[in-house]
């Protein structure tokens, strides 16, 4: 059966899409708001506004793809869909960083875990970092709505292998776990949700909002990269962008976009290295400071019976035995326990070895079962995160892992490897550089008491950025209030994941949507009202 399109379709019938490589003239154009990203925040804003009446163009960076182009290979899918084709690293090269660039922005390649704000993170937003109406109560209508509108519910089937080891390692151990509920309508559970889900079943922004924004007349340009926006006083008079050709490179062209409201979605990276390089006001030098990350630690298992991770949802259990064990910012840094979806180019570039060690590892892959520690950034003095800086080809992002980080990456070597040997492994890697495979648990406990962690030698990764632009009440801590508008210019906002003050111990999409939601509505009402 033929799978609809809704992007060939769209398209068929009349949308408007500019595709900025086939420019040959400078353009200038205009609407009420000019939202720039087309990802978690940038989508559900656009579908607001446009609901709302109000004329919008979404400007994306990265190209307009669709399922007919996601054909499950990872050599192709990286280099089209992710930032620095999947490969972007922080200035020590100590942490691999994935993030979308494509419409749709990294929900086009997320993996479709659906969680609320945990609690605890928004308590100590409201208490330390002065962000105000932001509580669980006040945010769960905005929770409910949108995950009545991408379809977000529990995953009703079986977990793959790779999440059975968590649920079964959870359940020996008397530890807490969770399924987990995902933004699908019709899933073919096939696992190939990162390379750009192949039957428009998950509802990311490129299958959902985005056509939504464009059936009411919105405009989209993709492949046109922001590099500025001009402003004068307190008001933001354009955004300046670069057209971009099919291999992504700039092209002479020239697009200049005016709007009565703007509105930065560009993602925790990418808005704060905008802002910066647009000289904003930033008088407490917020900007790209406190940049969080949810370093990722990994923990492979061999099993004996086959466990094809790379198959079925990539993600369906989680355990927050770890997260707030200790309180939000007291005793150690907490961190989540997950699985990755297991892909060979993915695990290939994570692992650890060279050559025939790497390769005897590769050998076992059907048998290897990968468990992932996401460490909740952000809370604890030790905890400050990364910084965002401009450098002369673009922007870098310092990121410096101190020795409470590595403390923390020991205790997290130590209960996946606990985890894993529960739910039956017969040998465990600690993935960082020189560990031993490990034989039982017992072996394993006093191992990692000793193994030698640290920057390059022990892989850490990322797929959730976060913070850089954070939002609150208290100009000495916030750029944006707590509705996502900017403190300095009264025609701007921002609505993505760069305004988290903290990280949020919990993977962060729809708390992106979610707020952006009630903020874009707010804004909304704004607008209409002033018009
Ligand atoms: C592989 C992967 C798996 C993930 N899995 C999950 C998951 O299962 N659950 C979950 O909750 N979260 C997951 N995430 C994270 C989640 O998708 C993001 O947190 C969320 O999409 C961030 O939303 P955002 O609006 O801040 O930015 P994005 O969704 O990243 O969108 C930003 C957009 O802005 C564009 N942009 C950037 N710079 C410019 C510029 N200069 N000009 C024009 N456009 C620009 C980008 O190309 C991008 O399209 C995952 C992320 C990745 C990469």
């Amino acid at each position: 059966m033929a799978i609809p399109d809704p992007i060939v379709e769209g398209l068929a019938s009349g949308w408007k899409h500019i595709d900025a490589s086939q420019l040959s003239q400078d353009q200038t154009l205009e609407a009420d708001v000019v939202i720039v990203g087309s990802g978690a925040g940038g989508g559900v804003a656009a579908e607001i506004l446009t609901d709302a009446g109000l004329t919008v163009i979404i400007v994306e960076g990265g190209p307009l793809k669709s399922s007919e182009s996601f054909n499950m290979e990872e050599r192709r899918a990286y280099p089209n869909l992710y930032h620095q084709a999947a490969a972007m690293k922080t200035k020590d090269k100590a942490i691999g960083i994935f993030q979308g660039r494509a419409v749709g922005g990294s929900t086009t390649v997320n993996w479709t875990t659906s969680i609320r704000t945990p609690k605890p993170t928004l308590d100590f937003w409201a208490k330390d970092k002065s962000v105000q109406g932001l509580s669980r109560e006040e945010l769960d209508p905005w929770f409910d709505k949108m995950e009545k509108r991408l379809n977000i519910s529990k995953w009703e089937y079986e977990p793959n292998r790779n999440n059975q080891a968590l649920k079964l390692g959870c359940e020996n151990l008397g530890w807490h776990y969770t399924v987990i509920k995902r933004n699908v309508k019709g899933c073919w559970n096939t696992g190939y949700c990162g390379m750009g889900c192949p039957v428009n079943a998950k509802q990311s922004m490129l299958v959902t909002t985005i056509p939504a924004a464009l059936d009411k007349g919105a405009t989209l340009v993709s492949r046109a990269k922001v590099i500025e926006l001009e402003h004068h006083n307190d008001k933001i008079l354009a955004v300046k962008a670069q057209a971009l050709n099919e291999q992504m490179q700039p092209t002479e062209v020239k697009l200049v976009f005016k709007a009565k409201h703007y509105i930065i979605a560009a993602g925790a990276i990418h808005t704060p290295t905008i802002l910066l390089r647009s000289n904003l006001a930033d008088p407490h030098e917020l900007l790209g400071k406190r940049t969080f990350l949810h370093p990722t630690l990994l923990s492979g298992a061999i099993f004996s019976d086959p466990i094809n991770g790379h198959s079925g949802a990539p993600q369906s259990i989680y355990s927050d035995e770890f997260v707030w064990k200790h309180g939000a910012a007291s005793g150690e840094l907490g961190y989540k326990l997950e699985v990755p979806p297991v892909h060979p180019v993915l695990i290939a570039s994570k692992t650890i070895g060279y050559g025939k060690t790497h390769a005897a590892l590769m050998e076992q892959f059907n048998q290897l079962q990968v468990t992932i520690a996401l460490i909740r950034d952000g809370y604890h003095e030790q905890s400050q995160g990364g910084q965002v800086q401009l450098t002369d080809t673009g922007f870098a992002i310092d990121y410096p892992l101190n020795e409470t980080f590595w403390r923390s990456v020991r205790r997290a070597f130590g209960s996946m490897a606990e985890l894993q040997f529960a739910a039956g492994a017969k040998r465990v890697l600690p993935i960082t550089e020189g560990a031993p495979y490990l034989n039982s648990w017992k072996e394993a406990k006093s191992a990692i008491e000793t193994l030698d962690l640290g920057p390059l030698k022990t892989v850490v990764a990322s797929a959730h950025v976060m913070g850089g632009c954070p939002m609150g009440e208290d100009t000495k801590l916030s750029m944006v209030d707590s509705q996502g508008n900017s403190h300095y210019y009264e025609n701007l906002s921002v609505m993505d994941g760069s305004v988290f003050p903290t990280s949020l111990g919990a993977n962060p999409q729809l708390t992106i949507y979610g707020m952006t939601a009630r903020n874009a509505t707010l804004l909304a009402e704004r607008l209409k009202s002033s018009s």
